[in-house]
């Protein structure tokens, strides 16, 4: 074993976010003891109680720096179920008409958006406009024309715009991306990406395009899109597409239910990626160079994300994605810090520019050159 592999193998992010090391073999874990986080704290209020909200509300009981202390909600009896659950206080719960107010509300730093997608633009400029951080759900916005304008509300309130990548602080993900980094992999050659699961519900947002401004590729394309860039290191210059559609009932127009796409990256690999509300089972990652390869399936799913390398197994233990998301967020908020994969808007903004020119080249059938 590498060595550096074999240390970085060991090296272990635990549900505080805070590394520690174990040995290999499991009868004989020696983990340091925990420090105490004495640190700061982000007080962070949630927009949006649905299942996601739900979700990272749970995993924020045990995150370190991140503390849940406030809700956005149009539904009064949410509102006090969360109250009591979470114990909020009444003067840090907000609606959807008075939540401006939060500009003068010490006790919030920043807002979570993890409302349907069609509504995150509005209320991230809103937030940004009262003084707060946001963390804003993927997909960002629509399309890139409304990315950009939420990077630049952001920028000119001097607040923090985070997107709600989880895979980016996930430890398997993140020990493929060193060893593409340094050279294990060797050049870099293709990604694979296959990113979808059949929808239920013909009545959900997630199927209305006003609210969820298309179909698959923006609820779950958007991994194998993202993905593609942190798996390569590079972001694509050429896209290619074709679109198929077997239910155009239940997938209306504008609703994408299957789409096909293809990348070319400025160094010479390609991509090839499924996005799909059709197929289940499809959560796969495949990159391969011409010294080795790395897979992950699952890839993208809340885990345990399985995978291997040329190298061997990963064998990282399972930690919960938004714990140690929130963990991480708190940090770059609070303390400036740098993640190994970027989660700004800026970054969120690259993934909305190349699916417009997936939807571009779906419908064209060209292929559609991005420029950076
Ligand atoms: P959901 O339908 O479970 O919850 C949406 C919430 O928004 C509900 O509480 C609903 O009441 C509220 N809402 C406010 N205004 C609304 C309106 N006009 N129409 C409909 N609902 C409205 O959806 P979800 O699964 O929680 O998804 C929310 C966001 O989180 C989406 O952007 C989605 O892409 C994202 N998400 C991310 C992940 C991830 O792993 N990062 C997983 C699931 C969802």
């Amino acid at each position: 074993m590498n060595s550096r592999r074999g240390f970085l193998q060991k090296l272990v992010v635990s549900a505080a976010g805070i590394p520690f090391l174990s040995w290999d073999d499991s009868s004989q874990i020696i983990n340091f003891p925990e420090k105490k986080y004495e640190g700061p704290v982000l007080k962070v209020a949630i927009m949006g109680l649905g299942g996601y909200g739900t979700m990272v509300a749970e995993a924020m009981k045990t995150s370190t720096r991140a503390k849940l202390v406030g809700v956005i909600s149009g539904t009064p009896s949410k509102i006090k179920n969360w109250q009591a659950k979470y114990n909020i206080p009444e003067k840090n719960c907000y609606n959807y008409e008075n939540f401006d107010a939060i500009k003068n509300n010490p006790d919030i730093d920043a807002v979570y958006v993890i409302t349907p997608n069609g509504l995150h633009k509005e209320q991230t400029i809103r937030v940004a406009k009262a003084g707060k951080h946001v963390i804003c759900e993927k997909p960002m916005a629509l399309n890139a024309a409304e990315a950009k304008e939420m990077v630049d509300a952001c920028k000119k309130a001097n607040v923090k715009l985070l997107v709600g990548y989880r895979m980016h602080f996930e430890p398997k993900t993140l020990e493929i991306i060193r060893q593409r980094k340094e050279g294990e992999l060797g050049k870099i050659l293709f990604f694979q990406g296959l990113s979808g699961f059949r929808i239920g519900d013909p009545t959900q947002w997630r199927l209305n395009k006003k609210l969820a401004g298309g179909g698959a590729m923006m609820d779950i394309g958007i991994y194998s899109v993202n993905g593609a860039r942190y798996m390569i290191g590079e972001d694509p210059v050429w896209v290619t597409a074709q679109e198929t559609k077997t239910d155009p009932v239940k997938f209306k127009e504008g609703v994408d239910e299957t789409i096909q796409f293809q990348f070319g990256f400025p160094g010479g690999a390609t991509a090839s990626c499924l996005s799909t509300y059709n197929m289940n089972n499809l959560d796969r990652f495949f990159i391969t160079g011409d010294k080795g390869f790395a897979e992950l399936y699952p890839a993208t799913g809340y885990g345990p994300i399985k995978g291997r390398t040329s190298n061997g197994e990963l064998e990282y233990p399972h930690v919960t994605h938004q714990t140690v998301q929130m963990d991480e967020m708190a940090g770059i908020i609070l303390e400036g810090k740098q993640p190994i994969v970027p989660v700004d808007g800026e970054e969120g903004w690259k993934d909305m520019k190349i699916i417009d020119a997936i939807y571009l080249a779906a419908k064209t059938g060209k292929r559609v050159d991005i420029k950076w």
